[in-house]
């Protein structure tokens, strides 16, 4: 981030412009929807500006800006449309104290300008540090699409009303009355009868609230996905937008934690530091410990929670102490890496079973059915497989797989550092040897990229005949 955004103080403070046309008329407009004290420097200024200056819009000055003009200005914007005449400005404006903001010149602005959605007094600002205009625009258009055009008036009736709201429990409590207010009673209010009666609205939910019994804590099982905020299912979202607590695992990427609600407590649970994970116990008692205090915990689990997570220990941990809780389904790894390659899990004629197994378990490497699983066209999504790799392969050898069964691995499936990888049951340990993968890996055995999978199928078809 090259610029970090805030909220300039202007109300009766002065911001001076020097041009008097096109690039003037454009920051004018925005500037006119400040309570700034605005005077244009312009020895010819176009009709437009001229008429604001006639409704004491702002004050015009018919001359090119000089020394002592833009002393005690907060902001000076050069927008005299031609270089050389901008520079000059600006050297006196900066001489002068005032920030400096030169039109089409990034390199030699102290800030820029957002693209805005005005709300007064919500304000939304945009920015791309200049890269991409046209993205600023789209995603300008579609947060005025969103809010509703009598959201300032309700945040102007509700900042009112703010101080009646310290007879509320602090925290969770205040959050939802204004919740409710915001997006349920306020605009259905005022849609009915307009601003007189958005503040009677807010007097009767005060009292609803008032007599409400502190809300129980819950304990939500969410899936996070492989990585891909855009992965995360609607209802993920909203947890996280109204979480007290996050404890998340190591797998769960910084995009994602980004959603949690500003003022969450988000704890990783993964591991600390460079020290050793935090111990399942720990954990079971950290989830307990805040649902207890009445807090919305959100347990945010890589992809599936359901799928090697150790769920359960922390579902009968929530049990035992009579906290509720749900599961919150998740995209899990198989899905995202299958989905990278192009291919289907199942496929009529082909498999119509697939095998999620875990390369590991309590006991160290996994054992499983291997001579199932290394029978002909067998589908096996493999998780956390990585260090039992060269176990796996000779297992499933032992038991007669072909060693040319294509394996696919898909480290980071999702992210934008995924990497794809083919190899066969033969060379699979040595696959994970020379790659050395950083990321997670999900390994599918029995499938090749869709791309790849042609020349290869013959050989296996051959092989397996
Ligand atoms: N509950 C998770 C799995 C947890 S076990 C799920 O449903 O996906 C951890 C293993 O998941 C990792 O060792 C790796 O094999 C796999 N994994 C998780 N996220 C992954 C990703 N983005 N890319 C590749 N493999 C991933």
């Amino acid at each position: 981030m090259q610029h970090f955004p805030i909220f300039i103080a202007v109300q009766n403070r002065q911001i001076v412009l020097s041009g008097g046309g096109a690039a003037a008329v454009a920051k004018l407009r925005l500037l006119m929807k400040t309570e700034a004290k605005i005077v244009t420097f312009a020895a010819k200024a176009c009709d437009e500006i001229k008429t604001w200056a006639a409704q004491d819009r702002l004050q015009l000055v018919p001359r090119a800006l000089s020394s002592g003009d833009v002393s005690g200005a907060v902001l000076f914007y050069a927008a005299n449309e031609n270089a050389a005449e901008d520079a000059r400005a600006a050297k006196i404006a900066e001489a002068e104290g005032a920030l400096i903001n030169i039109v089409d010149n990034l390199a030699e602005s102290q800030f820029i300008t957002p693209a805005i959605v005005d709300r007064d007094p919500v304000t939304v600002a945009i920015g791309t540090e200049g890269a991409a205009p046209v993205l600023a625009r789209a995603i300008k258009a579609d947060i005025e699409a969103q809010l509703p055009t009598n959201l300032g008036i309700l945040a102007r009736i509700g900042k009112a009303f703010r101080d009646r709201t310290s007879a509320l429990p602090y925290g969770r409590g205040r959050r939802d009355f204004w919740s409710d207010f915001y997006f349920r009673g306020g605009p259905r209010a005022f849609t009915k009868s307009g601003p007189e009666a958005v503040k009677t609205a807010l007097s009767d939910l005060l009292d609803m609230h008032m007599s409400k019994t502190p809300r129980q804590g819950h304990v939500a099982f969410v899936g996070a996905g492989p990585g891909d905020p855009d992965l995360l299912t609607l209802r993920a979202r909203r947890l996280l937008d109204h979480a007290d607590v996050v404890l998340h695992d190591r797998l769960v990427t910084p995009e994602i934690l980004e959603l949690a609600r500003r003022e969450a407590h988000i704890i990783d649970v993964g591991k600390t530091g460079f020290g050793p994970a935090t111990s399942q116990g720990d954990i079971n008692a950290m989830l307990c410990v805040h649902a207890l205090k009445g807090a919305q915990v959100v347990r945010l689990k890589g992809g599936d929670p359901t799928l090697f997570g150790r769920l359960d220990d922390e579902i009968d941990a929530c049990d035992a102490q009579g906290i509720a809780w749900s599961i919150i389904p998740g995209i899990t790894a198989a899905s995202a890496a299958v989905a990278s390659i192009g291919q289907s899990l199942t496929k009529r004629g082909r498999n119509a079973a697939v095998r999620f197994l875990s390369g590991q378990d309590i006991n160290g490497f996994a054992d499983h059915d291997w001579t199932l699983l290394a029978r002909p066209n067998e589908i096996v999504a493999l998780y956390m497989s990585t260090a039992s790799a060269r176990f796996i392969q000779g297992r499933l050898l032992m038991h007669g797989a072909a060693a040319e069964t294509p394996i696919t691995l898909v480290e980071n499936a999702s992210r934008p550092n995924e990497r794809v990888v083919t190899t066969t049951l033969a060379d699979l340990a040595q696959c994970h040897q020379t790659h050395a993968f950083e990321g997670p890996v999900l390994s599918l055995y029995g499938l090749l990229p869709r791309a790849a999978a042609p020349a290869l199928q013959h050989i296996l078809q051959r092989d397996l005949a």
